[in-house]
């Protein structure tokens, strides 16, 4: 399959795209999208780039009521020299891949993904906005199109990639946030789909997350299944905190999304030459040391936000202030030096950033 020659049929009716001062999250498309299907016997075929627009899909098609599905999200920047940048895109397209074995869909070859990412955002380029803080939000999808009800892997799928410009995730200076503990509810589970980007996991987080907010609480900080003791995640986020000079983060322990910003946030510690453990942590551990002083920070790691630092945690009725409910040095460094590479204006070691037409 030539990799850079998909066919493309243009838009007809191209919208303006908004201003990027008024983007938030997640609302506004772009005029394409990329579409490949699959089907038992002939595999992924008949890549394409369409005009963005609406499915038309049987009731019965079985991902509406089984939800086998996928996804990831990525990011496309347009730095100060004009160069557009994709973040880590072979890394997200290997991680779609890991998620479609979770989930008994066929795999997908991976250049073929970070291809199709990097065709569709040439063809809508000029949607990748310039404002500080904005970027160009990509999600390649896989759905199970087969029309049938049962519980079995569809024989065909639908893989699709959709943009969407988004604002600064920070407008107003970077915001600690407020989470809660969460003692009843769990997000995922060892042997479960949590190291999978899947819709599955999100529905599970809905009942706990609401029950977080109407405590005041902006996020949940996810317990393992098990024991309801382990660190696991922060909403859809990776957690890691700093306990006197060692920087903590749960290990993959197949309960945890191997999130890239984690992976990032790790390797540049460790180039830094900070003592970082891959570790089971317990939340008592976390009280005690919130408690002595020791907890010095904590912060949640992921696409959309880069960093989100803890100001406060909830737990058992009481409220522990992280930082005197500020951003901690150590994450105000990860996010500097993660978002220079994202724009082209720090140093990029291990070539995470790949320019749109290199
Ligand atoms: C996507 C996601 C993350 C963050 O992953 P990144 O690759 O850093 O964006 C963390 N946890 C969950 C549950 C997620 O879905």
């Amino acid at each position: 399959m030539a990799l850079s020659k998909f066919p493309i049929t243009k838009n007809a009716n191209p919208k303006q795209p908004p201003a990027d001062e008024t983007l938030s999250f997640g609302k506004v498309f772009t005029d394409h999208m990329f579409l490949m299907n699959y089907d038992a016997g002939q595999g992924w075929h008949d890549p394409r780039i369409v005009p963005y627009g609406p499915f038309t899909l049987d009731p019965a098609t079985c991902v509406l009521h089984y939800g086998q599905a996928i996804f990831d999200g990525l990011k496309a920047f347009r730095g100060p020299d004009g160069q557009i940048r994709i973040f880590r895109g072979a890394d997200h397209s290997a991680r779609l891949n890991r998620s479609a074995g979770y989930l008994c869909i066929p795999q997908l070859d991976p250049e073929v993904v970070e291809a199709s990412i990097r065709a569709l955002v040439g063809v809508d380029q000029h949607w990748v906005p310039s404002l500080a803080g904005t970027s160009l939000y990509i999600r390649p999808t896989v759905i199970a199109t087969e029309t049938f009800l049962g519980v079995h892997p569809s024989a065909s799928y639908l893989y699709y990639v959709i943009l969407g410009p988004v604002g600064a995730y920070y407008p107003e200076g970077i915001n600690p946030v407020r989470i809660l503990v969460s003692e009843q509810h769990v997000r995922a589970v060892k042997g479960g789909l949590g190291a999978a980007k899947t819709a599955a996991n999100y529905a599970a987080s809905l009942y706990g997350a609401e029950a977080a907010n109407k405590q005041g609480y902006t996020q949940v900080l996810w317990l393992d299944g098990v024991h309801h003791r382990y660190l696991d995640e922060v909403g859809t986020m990776n957690i890691m905190l700093r306990i006197g000079d060692e920087v903590i983060t749960p290990a993959l322990n197949g309960a945890i999304l191997a999130g890239i910003t984690r992976d990032s946030a790790l390797r540049l510690l460790r180039d830094w030459g900070l003592r970082v453990s891959e570790r089971e942590i317990g939340i008592d551990e976390v009280i005690a040391a919130a408690k002595d002083g020791t907890l010095k920070e904590m912060w949640g790691t992921g696409t959309a936000a880069v960093v989100s630092p803890v100001g406060e945690l909830g737990y058992q009725g009481q409220r522990h202030v992280i930082n005197g409910g500020r951003i901690g040095e150590m994450t105000q460094r990860l996010y500097d030096a993660i978002v220079g590479v994202q724009y082209g204006t720090g140093p990029d070691p291990h070539g995470w950033a790949r320019t749109i037409g290199d």
